[in-house]
Formats: C-alpha cells, structure tokens, sequence
C-alpha cells in the first residue's frame, strides 16, 4: 500500500508553511482497529471522530468497561493465589478514583444519570468481574504481557492498537485475548471483533515473527467465549483489506469527501444529530483536516485516546 500519495496530498492541502513559521511535525499515517471501524461503517463517523474530534460525553457502558479493564489488568500485579473474585472487587474503588482523577466528568456521569447510584455502578462492574471468573481462572494464567501497545509499519502506514492481554506458552505459542464488558454479537456484528482481533494478529506477526496461534474474545456481558484460529492467507487477506481502506481513507482525506453511509448502527451514532442523512449539518472540516484524517498523531493526540 503506498502512503506517500496520501502525506504529500495532505501537507499540499495545508499549503506549505511561511518562511520563519515552525516547522509542523512530521506526517506519519497511521491506523487503529478501532477508526478502520469507523470507516468501514461510516466515513463521515470516520471524519466526525478522527479530523473534527467532536467530544462526546463518557457513557456509563464505556466507563464501566474501562473500569473493568483497569481492574482485569492490574489483578494480575497480586500472586497467582491471591487472584480471587474478592480481590477483584476491592481493585474497583481505587481503580475507579484513579479514572476519576485522569477525567473528572466520569464522576459527574453518575450524578447526572438518574439511573445510576455509585453503589448501582459497582455492582454492575462487580457482576462483569464475577462472570469473568466462571470463563476464566486468573490463578492458573502468567499473561506475558496487559495493554500491550503494539505497532507496526507496513508499506509506510504505521499499525497500532493495544492488545488487553498476550498468553504466551512455554512453546511459544501466542493467544491474544480481548475483554469486551458487552454481550456476545449476533453473526451479522461478530465480523467486527473479528477484524480487531486479525488486525492484532498482523501486527504481532509483523513484530514478532510468529502468528498468533488463538485469538480469543471473552464476553462479559454474557459469558461467551469467541475463539479463532488465524492463518497466515487470513491475515494476509486481512493486510490486502486494510490496504483497500487505507487507499479509501486517503482519498476521502485529498477529497473531502466523508458521505455518510446509512446501516442499522445509526441508531446508535453519537454523532446523528451533525448527520446529513438524519437532517442535520456538520460542522466546516477544520483547515488541518487533510493531515488530521491520516495522522491524528501529528497535531498532539495521545494514541490511547485516538484508539
Ligand atoms: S448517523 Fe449513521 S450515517 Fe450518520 S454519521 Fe452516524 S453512522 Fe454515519
């Protein structure tokens, strides 16, 4: 896949910088499982997150799933034995005061939802917590790696995103699992996660020499496990996928062109208000947008943030 098309449109977009101004920061394209997504959802819900970072209030279901992710990590700091469902439940005060301070409206969330309680609130991430322990058994588990950043660069465009956990075998083996707070998806969404998961493969193959021998989806909402085997013509077809849409994302980016596309998930849009297809107007795409829509690195947003 080349990139070099995509950098130089976007710096030609921006106009070069006057003499004596100082020199932007390198372009470097760059993509998440997360905004491919988006794109292949929607690129205007693309264009809404990437190039005019519209903010959107914390939801209690994301808040809560960063919650339980932040404890799921940080249980395995304590001895293997002491991994209990009890001490998972005493990790979600500090755990969440910790979130609190990293951004204040979570709190706010709570008081502003007449359905939520800070007791209602714990329990519902202690439930999560007690179905993880009937999938999984902590005490048994030496994860080689938690939020596990992981990037690769593939024909000048840069693949990031961070994996919840990397299992590694005495053999080598590598299983990479992913906590989602959710249900398990019916067929028709399941190719979502799917996706996540082999762009995590790629990478890991790419970096690492070795192809994930299991890549594994734990449903906390529901109790599922989803498992997948992945093969090097998987990944490749998915290496063939991701260039596709790059090439997309790149020429909406020299365009301007972000159409909505219309599906079912609408309904669940943050950003249907702003929506043309929905009667709304977008806001003017921002001067940078062409530099923004393929490296929101450039202009100063933490990747964790941007995945
Ligand atoms: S409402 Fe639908 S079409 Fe509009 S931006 Fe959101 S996902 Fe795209």
């Amino acid at each position: 896949m080349s990139t070099e098309t995509t950098a130089e449109a976007a710096m030609t977009a921006e106009g070069s910088a006057p003499t004596g101004a100082a020199t932007p920061p390198p372009i470097r394209p760059a993509l998440s499982p997360s905004r491919a997504a988006d794109f292949k959802q929607c690129p205007l819900l693309y264009r809404f997150r990437v190039v005019d970072r519209i903010p959107t209030p914390p939801s209690p279901a994301a808040a809560r799933g960063t919650l339980v992710h932040a404890v799921l990590e940080r249980l395995f700091d304590l001895p293997a034995a002491e991994r209990t469902p009890a001490a998972a439940l005493e990790l979600l005060g500090p755990q969440w005061d910790r979130l609190v301070a990293e951004e204040p409206a979570l709190a706010t969330m709570i008081e502003d939802d007449e359905h939520l309680t800070e007791e209602s609130w714990y329990r519902q991430a202690g439930a999560l917590l007690e179905r993880w322990f009937t999938l999984e058994d902590p005490t048994r588990l030496e994860p080689a790696e938690r939020e596990l950043y992981v990037e690769t660069e593939i024909d000048g465009l840069t693949l990031r995103g961070y994996v919840d956990r990397l299992d590694i075998a005495p053999t080598g083996a590598m299983r990479v699992v992913d906590y989602k707070t959710g249900r398990s998806p019916s067929e028709h969404f399941e190719g979502k996660a799917l996706f996540q998961m082999k762009f995590y493969a790629l990478v890991l193959w790419r970096t690492r020499g070795v192809l994930p021998r299991l890549l594994q989806l734990v449903y906390l909402g529901d109790g599922e496990i989803v498992r997948y085997s992945p093969d090097e013509a998987d990944l490749r077809a998915l290496e063939r996928n991701v260039a596709a849409l790059w090439a997309a994302i790149a020429r909406a980016a020299e365009t301007g062109d972000w159409r909505p596309r219309t599906s079912r998930l609408c309904d669940w849009c943050e950003f249907r208000p702003l929506c043309p297809a929905w009667g709304g107007t977008p806001p003017p795409l921002p001067a940078d947008a062409g530099v923004r829509a393929v490296d929101p690195r450039a202009t100063g947003v933490p990747a964790r943030n941007e995945d």
